[in-house]
C-alpha cells in the first residue's frame, strides 16, 4: 500500500506570497503548459508547474529546499503561454524573494529595505553624524575641492571597511542556511561541490541560460552589464586602496589612469545595465507579467548610485563647488545602500541562484545548455 502524505497548508504563507505580487497563483489550474514550454525545465520532476501546487498549497519549507525556484531566471516565456494568466514566471520571482527575507541574518535588515525611505534615513544619519563630530557640516570654503577635507578618509575608511565586512559575514550566513535547507529535501547527488561550483561560475559569467529565453531575451544584456560593472568597481576599489597605502597617492589621479578607466568603465556599465533592465521592466512585452517594488528599488538604487558617482567626478573636474559637496555626499549615501543592504536585496540572488545551479549540477538535475 502506497504511503500517505499528510500537507499541512500553511495559510498565512499563501496570504504573504499573494500579498509580495503573486495573487495570481490561485488561478493555476495545473494543467503543465508552464513546465513543458520552459527552456530550461529538466525532463525528470519540471518546474514551475509542481511549484504552482505548492505554492496553493502553503507547502513553504518544501518550496523553501526546492533548489528549482532558483533556476528560473525570470524570462516569462511560461507565463506568455499559460492559459489561465496565472503567471508563473511572476510566481516563482515572488517565491526567491520570499526566500530571501527568510534566510535574511538578522532578520530585521530583510525588513528595513522593505522601506527605502527608512534604509536611506540610517546612512543619512550616519554621515550627518560624522560630518558634525569632525565639524563638517558646513562645506569647505577655500582652496580646490577636496572630498577628503569634507568627509575624512579614516572615517571613510571605518565606515565601509564596518560595512563591507558585517554585509560579507551577514551574507555568508543567509547562504549557508540557505544551502543546509537545499540539503533538506533529500536529493541524492552524485558529483563534487568543488567542480559543479566551477561549472555553475563559468556559466554565470557567460549567462547561457538567459540566451534561451524567448520573451524576455535583452535582459541578459543589461544583466552582463551590471555583473561586470559591479566586479570592474570591485577591482577600482582595491586599485585605489593600493595607491593611498603603497605609493601613498592621495589625491586626484589623473584621467589617464588606468585605474579611472576601469572605474568610468565599470560606472557607465552600470548605467548603461541598469537603464537597460528598467527600459526592459517598463516595455509591453504582450505578456501578463508584474514587477514588485523589490524588484524596482534595488534596480533604481543602482542607477542613482552611479549617476551619483560620475556626478562627483565631473561637477569636481568642472569645478562647481557649491554642489560639489553635497553631490558627493549624496554619492556615499548610495554606496553605503548598495554594500549594506546587498544581501536582504534583489541583488542577493546572485549568491542564492550560484548556489541552487551547483546544487542542480551536483544532483545531475540542470539541464544541458
Ligand atoms: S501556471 Fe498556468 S500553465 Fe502552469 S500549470 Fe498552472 S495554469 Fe498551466
Ligand atoms: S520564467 Fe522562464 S525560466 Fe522561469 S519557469 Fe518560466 S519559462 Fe522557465
Amino acid at each position: 500500500m502506497a504511503e500517505e502524505t499528510i500537507i499541512t497548508p500553511d495559510l498565512n504563507f499563501v496570504r504573504s506570497l499573494k500579498g509580495a505580487g503573486a495573487e495570481t497563483l490561485k488561478k493555476c489550474y495545473q494543467c503543465a503548459t508552464c513546465s513543458v514550454v520552459c527552456p530550461i525545465s529538466p525532463d525528470d520532476k519540471p518546474f514551475p508547474r509542481k511549484e504552482m501546487v505548492m505554492a496553493q498549497w502553503g507547502m513553504k519549507q518544501e518550496l523553501a529546499a526546492d533548489p528549482d525556484v532558483w533556476l528560473c531566471h525570470n524570462c516569462n516565456d511560461c507565463s506568455k503561454y499559460c492559459p489561465r494568466g496565472a503567471r508563473p514566471g511572476d510566481v516563482l520571482s515572488v517565491m526567491r524573494q520570499k526566500a530571501i527575507e527568510e534566510n535574511a541574518v538578522p532578520g530585521f535588515m530583510g525588513k528595513i529595505v522593505r522601506n527605502p525611505f527608512l534604509a536611506l534615513l540610517i546612512p543619512i544619519i550616519l554621515f550627518l553624524a560624522v560630518l558634525g563630530s569632525t565639524g563638517h557640516l558646513k562645506a569647505p570654503g577655500e582652496g580646490a575641492i577636496e572630498y577628503s577635507n569634507f568627509m575624512p578618509v579614516t572615517y571613510i575608511e571605518i565606515i565601509f571597511m564596518s560595512a563591507v565586512g558585517l554585509a560579507g559575514i551577514t551574507y555568508l550566513v543567509s547562504l549557508m542556511k540557505f544551502w543546509k535547507t537545499m540539503g533538506s529535501n533529500g536529493a541524492a547527488t552524485s558529483k563534487g561541490f568543488v567542480p559543479s561550483l566551477i561549472a555553475t561560475l563559468v556559466e554565470l559569467i557567460s549567462h547561457k541560460r538567459f540566451a534561451k529565453c524567448e520573451a524576455n531575451g535583452d535582459r541578459r544584456i543589461g544583466h552582463l552589464l551590471v555583473l561586470y560593472a559591479f566586479i570592474g568597481l570591485a577591482i577600482t576599489t582595491i586599485w585605489i586602496t593600493y595607491y593611498y597605502y603603497v605609493p601613498h597617492i592621495e589625491t586626484h589621479i589623473p584621467l589617464s589612469d588606468p585605474m579611472k578607466w576601469l572605474g568610468n568603465g565599470s560606472a557607465a556599465a552600470l548605467i548603461i545595465g541598469s537603464l537597460i533592465l528598467v527600459a526592459n521592466r517598463m516595455k509591453d512585452k504582450g505578456i501578463d507579467t508584474i514587477s514588485s517594488s523589490f524588484d524596482w528599488t534595488f534596480l533604481i538604487m543602482i542607477v542613482l548610485l552611479a549617476i551619483s558617482g560620475i556626478a562627483t567626478e565631473a561637477v569636481r573636474l568642472a569645478g562647481i563647488k557649491s554642489i560639489a559637496y553635497p553631490v558627493y555626499f549624496v554619492h556615499l549615501v548610495f554606496v553605503f545602500y548598495t554594500i549594506v543592504y546587498f544581501p536582504y536585496s534583489k541583488l542577493a540572488h546572485m549568491g542564492y541562484r550560484a548556489l541552487a545551479i551547483t546544487y542542480a549540477k551536483m544532483a545531475d538535475r540542470d539541464v544541458q545548455l
